[in-house]
């Protein structure tokens, strides 16, 4: 356990953890979001260790300062006025290996790669996340999927830290994860590390189906612009995107950010957006289409932050 001097200012408590090269004061937030969106975060940490993790959650704990996870922000939005206290980013925990057909990713590792680690190995499971532009911590937490494929399809457990510092190993069952949800997300466990269950299969057949689906994706997608991807769950019995074409909203937007003309279901931050600018595009869709069709488009996009 790392000891943190009582006597330190709350930065210098930050810094006996993990050093000067780990901790960015004031920090943009666009430059770490998918959408470039978002204020300054107060302390934004990049941890190398799971120990430094643990020292950190009891530290914001005792001082009670507020304590976010970020990934690779391509499932958030945060509002102008940025994030207060610390912002955790598990960039420096990337490692991604395997024990027989078991991948195992840190929970900074981009899921991406973890898919292409996979198919080094000509290990099948993880095909449907070649292009989700997460970490595995932010995938495990959404329960993340793609063309009939999720997370939970292929996880076997995963090692987490609780808000008290517990270092705890849960199975999938327990991380009960659902459309777009699990309980990392109820209980605020820190994703360490993933466990995924894959079957060896045939090298050339998985790069085939890896292949099929980033065509496409990149056909669909409109890739060229800042986005979070999806916005919005799928409502029961509709789509989420034919709804909002239906509307009339492609290329309906407000100041830099705007309702894709590619694919409905995507709000690209077009030219320089604010966050603010971006919510009030999500809450214009929302209301356009309840009106019209009378359905309620819950977001799968989570909004975090202060207003400015
Ligand atoms: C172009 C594009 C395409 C996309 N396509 C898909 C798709 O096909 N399918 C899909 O499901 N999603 C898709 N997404 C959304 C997004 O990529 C996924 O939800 C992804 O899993 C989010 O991971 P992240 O690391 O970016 O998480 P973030 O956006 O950084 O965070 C999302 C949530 O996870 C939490 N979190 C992050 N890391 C951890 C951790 N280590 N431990 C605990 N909690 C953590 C955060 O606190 C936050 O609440 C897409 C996004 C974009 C921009």
């Amino acid at each position: 356990m790392i000891e943190v001097t009582r006597s330190h200012s709350f930065k210098e408590a930050i810094l006996d953890i993990v050093g000067a090269g780990n901790l960015l004061i004031d920090e943009q937030i666009k430059n770490h979001t998918y959408t470039k969106l978002g204020g300054v975060a107060d302390f934004f940490v990049t941890p190398e260790s799971v120990e430094q993790i643990q020292a950190l959650v009891h530290l914001a704990k005792e001082e009670d300062i507020p304590f976010t996870l970020l990934g690779n922000g391509s499932n958030l939005i945060v509002r102008d006025g940025g994030i207060r206290g610390i912002v955790l980013n598990l960039e420096k925990l990337q490692t991604i290996c395997h024990q027989g057909e078991m991948v195992i990713a840190q929970g900074g590792a981009s899921i991406i790669d973890t898919s292409y680690y996979a198919l080094e190995q000509s290990l099948s499971g993880l095909e449907f996340a070649c292009g989700i532009p997460g970490t595995v911590g932010g995938a495990l937490y959404m329960n993340a999927g793609a063309y009939g494929g999720e997370i939970k399809d292929c996880l076997a457990r995963a090692v987490v830290i609780d808000r008290s510092g517990n270092l705890l190993t849960l199975t999938v069952e327990q991380l009960d994860l659902a459309y777009r949800t699990s309980n990392i997300a109820k209980n605020d466990y820190i994703v360490i590390e993933a466990h995924f269950n894959l079957k060896k299969a045939d090298q050339a057949k998985i790069k085939q189906q890896m292949d099929i689906l980033t065509e496409q994706r990149e056909s669909k997608q409109p890739l060229e612009y800042p986005s979070c991807g999806s916005v919005f769950k799928r409502p029961p019995g509709y789509f989420a995107g034919k709804l909002i074409q239906d509307s009339g909203l492609q290329g309906k937007g407000i100041g830099g950010a705007e309702v894709s003309t590619k694919h409905a279901g995507f709000i690209v931050n077009k030219n320089h957006a604010t966050a603010a600018e971006y919510i009030a595009v999500i809450e214009m869709v929302q209301a356009k289409v309840k009106e019209k069709y009378g359905v309620e488009l819950e977001r799968e996009v989570r909004i975090i932050g202060e207003d400015n």
